[in-house]
């Protein structure tokens, strides 16, 4: 089964290669991927799969099926497509929803010798929205024994620890006034906001260093000439781990309300959960390791301080057995960058998605074919 899954994603590499081209010249962002996932609906359809469009109320997600004639376990490929505003496919999602691709196209091959299924699922909105949040909890992920993706990187690891988020809206109001011919009529808004930046940055020599903290300053008044009534952010909360995400959220909004309170303006807060802090399964890790050796890709030395983000996959990673490996795609190059999103049009970035996809498969003909394997993966997960 093996060399027929391997030959299987050779051949469906031009096309999967062609498709990570045209998704990377037509980028969509979140929620709005409607071009990008018709064609991978599309091109899983042309390689026998069952396709489900606009599953968990999400327009641009789907999920798509194959084999199976059994009861056997259930292995799930994730896909995202959205690209990021204005700068493109920076994040190299034009690869990370063809490897699954490839992935699923390789077992398809052999479906008629499983009992298992094959899973396709695509996830739309993974920079901001939480695509795979919303299909956990309206029942997309229903029936799977395990998932997993490839995001590329400038290494190659098969885990990495990610981590939790939490969001906030900040809206200050204060009272307008002429700036320079009655500016002790006024509340200065703009103070109270930029006074909480100041708080923040000073709290931030008090936190543990897997914390971090960063905003944006979205309206900051009308005119100079006008005291500004109204400023608003919004900001991001991170740490290891979700409990500190969210202790930590707590104290910045009290920078808020300490600088309302210095300012006399009034604060607003809206808070949101981001994404869960990825937990990968290390039995899966190991088997999506021994095929990569196996393909000939070496692996990176994991580093003492991994430089880390927040990703969906760390919810699925809560609630069932998954793994977020990484393949190179170039040397010192970081993601969200320019840089990134050229060398997501590399021939080295399809040669890693394609290994990619074909030790997505071989891992995920483990779960399907290897009934004491999985048990070790589901001991581990239980643990
Ligand atoms: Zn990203």
């Amino acid at each position: 089964m093996r060399a027929t899954i391997l030959s299987a994603v050779d051949a469906a590499a031009d096309e999967l290669i062609a498709l990570a081209r045209r998704i990377h010249a037509h980028p969509e962002i979140a929620f709005q991927e409607v071009q990008s996932s018709q064609w991978l609906c599309e091109t899983l359809e042309r390689h026998g799969f069952a396709v489900e469009r606009g599953v968990a109320d999400l327009p641009t997600a789907f999920r798509a099926e194959v084999g199976g004639s059994g009861a056997g376990p259930a292995v799930a490929f994730l896909a995202e497509y959205d690209a990021l505003p204005e700068i493109g496919h920076a994040c190299g999602h034009n690869l990370i929803c063809t490897a699954p691709l490839g992935a699923g196209i390789g077992l398809a091959a052999v479906a008629g010798q499983l009992s298992g299924k094959v899973v396709v699922l695509g996830t739309p909105a993974e920079e901001g929205g939480g695509g795979k949040v919303l299909m956990l909890q309206r029942g997309a992920f229903g029936g799977i024994d395990a998932a997993m993706m490839f995001p590329p990187a400038s290494y190659t690891l098969s885990t990495r620890p990610s981590l939790a988020s939490r969001r906030l809206k900040v809206k200050f109001l204060g009272r307008a006034a002429h700036a320079a011919a009655a500016p002790e009529e006024g509340v200065n808004a703009l103070d109270a906001l930029v006074q909480m930046f100041v708080n923040i940055g000073l709290l931030r020599q008090q936190l543990r260093e897997d914390i971090r903290i960063h905003g944006i300053i979205t309206y900051g008044g009308a005119a100079p000439n006008i005291i500004p009534d109204r400023a608003e952010a919004t900001f991001s909360v991170r740490a290891a781990d979700g409990e500190t995400a969210a202790q930590t959220l707590e104290r910045v909004l009290n920078c808020g309300r300490a600088a309302a309170t210095a300012t006399g303006a009034t604060v607003e807060f809206e808070t949101k959960k981001g994404y869960e802090a990825m937990k990968p399964n290390r039995r899966l890790a190991a088997a999506f390791e021994q095929h990569l050796e196996t393909l000939a890709w070496s692996l990176d030395q994991a580093p003492e301080r991994p430089k880390m983000g927040s990703t969906d996959m760390g919810d699925v990673s809560q609630v069932m057995p998954a793994i977020h490996p990484y393949l190179t795609i170039g040397k010192d190059i970081a993601g969200h960058t320019v840089e990134f999103r050229e060398a997501a049009l590399t021939e080295q970035g399809f040669q890693a998605m394609l290994t990619a996809s074909k030790a997505m498969a071989l891992t995920g003909l483990d779960v399907l074919t290897k009934p004491a394997f999985l048990e070790e993966v589901r001991a581990e997960f239980r643990r």
